[in-house]
């Protein structure tokens, strides 16, 4: 009960990559980079397992960015003259790769790095994938033309990649969605139909992960203008609970959604963010366990897996330690109390 797990993400070391930024350069290159991406692989494990997380990831130690990544072998793609254009409905510019023909793998793309963690966790380990319409959402597009059709030719490769992914071991498949909490006419248009196809035929579990992005000033700000409830979940929600996705991974510590909005995920895993990625604060185990009390009065004991809100990428690396070991220690008390009643 209460299995432990993270958004995906965690903080790189200084000799992989410069710290406490996104699309943060990286600090080698070649094969000094390559052994710099393993390592750092093997030490995101190990911190996760010591501090007491029960279902892994490898801590997104070999991709720059957690859109970026899977469009760095795909062909039709050209990444080499990026468009600076506003993303997540113009709440932030970003240096977007530019769509040019049609789509294609050139051939696994995470397989390596899969392979390498899992032959060295016996945790069940999670893999994380950016969602097609997040993707669709973070390139300049010059072919497709609809958004829902670049999103669907995303989610034909996103499903490759993931069966692939699967047949390698890897235990949970997560799709991550921020733009969910953005577009949710879209979601429920063609949204969750590309999600379908990215997760089709999947023997393992599936996830999905909708949050209010990372803890950057322009989400903080943007958080700042949703008022004193945010809703976004309510219109998304109930199309979740209908789709064939396993588990709903979201934002729950220090944010203004109502907790009773997890009742509308009725059947499905809710990975519920008990760690804000947002302040170098770390919570005590105590606060977590609050959080995680606040959800179970909406959602039943077996299907909480206590969560970070996100990716933890951006934070120092020292305070992500104190908020694994938080997240766990307060999933722990959680347990105590919940047998002891
Ligand atoms: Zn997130």
């Amino acid at each position: 009960m209460f299995e432990t797990t993270i958004a995906g993400s965690l903080p790189k070391p200084f000799w992989l990559a410069t710290p406490r930024m996104l699309w943060a350069p990286w600090a080698q290159e070649g094969e000094a980079l390559a052994e710099a991406k393993r390592d750092a692989t093997l030490l995101a494990l190990k911190e996760q397992e010591d501090a007491g997380i029960d279902i892994v990831t490898d801590g997104e130690q070999s991709r720059h960015h957690f859109v970026h990544g899977f469009l760095e072998r795909l062909d039709g793609i050209d990444s080499a003259h990026k468009v600076r254009m506003g993303i997540r409905d113009n709440r932030y510019e970003a240096e977007c790769p530019r769509i040019i023909g049609p789509l294609r793998r050139k051939g696994p793309v995470h397989a390596e790095e899969a392979a390498f963690a899992r032959a060295r966790t016996r945790r069940r380990l999670k893999f994380t994938l950016p969602g097609p319409m997040t993707i669709a959402d973070t390139v300049a597009d010059s072919h497709y033309g609809r958004r829902a059709d670049l999103a669907m030719a995303f989610a034909a490769l996103l499903n490759d990649e993931a069966r692939e992914l699967a047949a390698a071991g890897i235990d949970v498949i997560q799709f991550d969605e921020p733009a969910f909490n953005v577009y949710m006419r879209e979601v429920r248009d063609w949204g969750i139909a590309a999600l379908h196809r990215a997760a089709e035929g999947l023997a393992c579990k599936t996830a999905v992960h909708i949050c209010y992005g990372y803890g950057i000033k322009a989400n903080i700000e943007w958080k700042a203008t949703l008022g004193g409830e945010w809703r976004q979940y309510e219109e998304i929600f109930p199309a979740l609970a209908e789709s064939r996705i396993d588990q709903v991974s979201l934002e729950c510590a220090n944010s203004r959604v109502p907790p009773e909005l997890m009742r509308l995920l009725d059947g499905k895993d809710v990975l519920v963010g008990a760690i804000d990625v947002a302040t170098d604060r770390i919570e005590t185990p105590e606060a977590v366990a609050a959080t995680l009390r606040g959800a179970l009065e909406h959602v039943a004991a077996e299907r909480l897996f206590p969560c970070t809100n996100c990716g933890m990428a951006p934070l120092d690396r020292a305070v992500a330690r104190g908020k694994l070991k938080a997240l766990a220690a307060g999933a722990a008390l959680l347990r105590r109390e919940t047998r002891r009643g």
